[in-house]
């Protein structure tokens, strides 16, 4: 993907598609006074909320709201920044933009104001993978743990490590930049005892990152079972109190089928096997094609029967025909009517079988620790990052060079190496240091007019 020139003025509708009461356009760039006083006839005041026409070329009023300029730097992007809430109706918006095309500006990439926003010093990486994160927030803890890395608290703790071994850095390097010097700065045992903490602390960090990952990512449940043994009883139960905020994945009409439920806050995507079949409709084949892409990228099989019957030939072939590598939860249910004792058993490999009835609720406490536990969540009460897979990498490079660091503490040079590696690994994390292709890849996922 080419690299958009960061000096363009950009324009973006920054609010959902659709109808709504409310629709903003977004403009951003080094110089907004000259577009601004076209559009709205001057420059508003800074920071103020101005009602507002605005204007076509030919002076014809396109929509009559509210303007809001941010002068550069006060802005989130650090450049000037005009904000047009008009009403929220597509064609007034699109009429809206396109006249901000015309004095100037160019459409807004994914992500591009969070980009330049980074590029100004507004937020770091690390903070702006936190704003696309709060916004793809699928439940309320991945929210309040997207905001807190959007806040800055996960950059500060890289910060902390990076300064720890700032410091480390500076006593080893001392001591390769004057080798002929009689005094040696770096105490050794004092260095082995930093390189432990910080490695331990690392570890801790780790641990959190990874639980942050688990609530951005959740779980991705394929449901097999015939008709009437009760799934959708089920996922009621499982989804318990948090039903209320039970939502659909929106897609096309005919997307895999699909609906999130969360169970302690781990969002669970479920995607359902029932319209699977053979089929000569070529719109329906599209829906189940991508049914089968959501199938092969799933983790757990969560196969439902009904405890009087046990597992049926027709559910077998329909398990064959699914991914091997799909930890399977074989889930009987109704035992209020089989007679069977409610337990769930961890099988070998991960096999759960779980006896449960969706009806009386016996069983489905049990259920929900076995998909926990499948979805790697076990939080230990400390305050979860919102890290990315690209951060969990980053800070394991770190851990690996501090190890090998800790082996070499005799070996100056060694040492000074490793711990040259783990703080270029940790800076990367912030983006102190990091290559175009990178951003370009973070700022591609976001939405357009963030
Ligand atoms: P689905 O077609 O697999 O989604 O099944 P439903 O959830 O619609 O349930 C089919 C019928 O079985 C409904 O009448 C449910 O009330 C009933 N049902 C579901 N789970 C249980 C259960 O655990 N015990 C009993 N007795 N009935 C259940």
């Amino acid at each position: 993907m080419a690299t958009p020139s960061d000096t363009d003025v950009i324009a973006a509708i920054a609010t959902g598609q659709g109808r709504a009461g409310i629709g903003i356009v977004r403009v951003s760039g080094k110089n907004l006074r000259g577009l601004a006083a076209q559009l709205l006839g001057a420059a508003p005041a800074a920071r103020t909320a101005a009602r507002a026409v605005f204007r076509s070329a030919a002076g014809e009023p396109i929509d009559d709201g509210i303007a809001l300029f941010f002068p550069a730097p006060a802005s989130y992007t650090g450049e000037d920044v005009l904000e047009l809430q008009g009403h929220g109706g597509p064609v007034v918006l699109q009429m809206l933009l396109r006249r901000c095309v015309q004095l100037g500006a160019r459409l807004a990439e994914p992500g591009e104001f969070s980009r330049r926003a980074f590029l100004n010093d507004k937020l770091d990486l690390a903070q702006a993978e936190g704003v696309a994160d709060l916004i793809d927030a699928a439940t309320e803890a991945a929210a309040r743990c997207a905001l807190r890395s959007l806040r800055g608290e996960f950059s500060e703790v890289v910060r902390g490590f990076a300064a720890q071994l700032v410091e480390l850095r500076a006593l080893v390097e001392a001591t390769l930049d004057f080798p002929e010097e009689e005094v040696d700065p770096l105490d050794r045992e004092d260095a082995g005892r930093r390189l432990a903490r910080l490695a331990a602390e690392l570890h801790r960090s780790l641990a959190l990152g990874r639980q942050g990952t688990v609530l951005r990512n959740g779980l991705q449940v394929v449901l097999a079972g015939q008709p009437n043994v009760g799934k959708s009883s089920l996922l009621n139960r499982l989804a318990g109190e948090d039903l209320a905020i039970v939502t659909a994945i929106p897609g096309t009409t005919r997307d895999a089928v699909r609906q999130t439920i969360q169970i302690e806050g781990v969002p669970m995507s479920i995607i359902d096997t029932a319209g699977l079949r053979d089929t000569e409709d070529a719109v329906e084949a599209i829906g189940i094609a991508r049914t089968w892409d959501a199938i092969a990228l799933a983790d757990v099989l969560l196969l439902v029967v009904d405890a009087r019957e046990g597992v049926t030939a027709t559910d077998r072939a329909i398990v064959e025909r699914l991914p091997q590598k799909l930890r399977p939860v074989t889930v009987f249910n109704k035992v209020d009517l089989s007679g069977d004792a409610a337990r769930v058993d961890e099988g070998s490999e991960h096999a759960w079988r779980a006896h449960v009835s969706a009806k009386t609720g016996a069983g489905i406490e049990g259920l929900r620790k076995a998909l926990l536990s499948l979805a790697g969540w076990h939080p230990d009460g400390g305050d979860v990052y919102m890290a990315r897979e690209r951060h969990l990498v980053a800070l394991a490079k770190v851990a690996a060079a501090l190890e090998r660091a800790a082996q070499s503490a005799t070996r100056t040079e060694l040492l000074a190496e490793e711990l040259r590696l783990a703080q270029r690994e940790l800076d990367s994390i912030t983006g102190e240091v990091s290559a175009d292709d990178l951003l370009g890849e973070i700022f591609a996922r976001f939405c357009v007019g963030k």
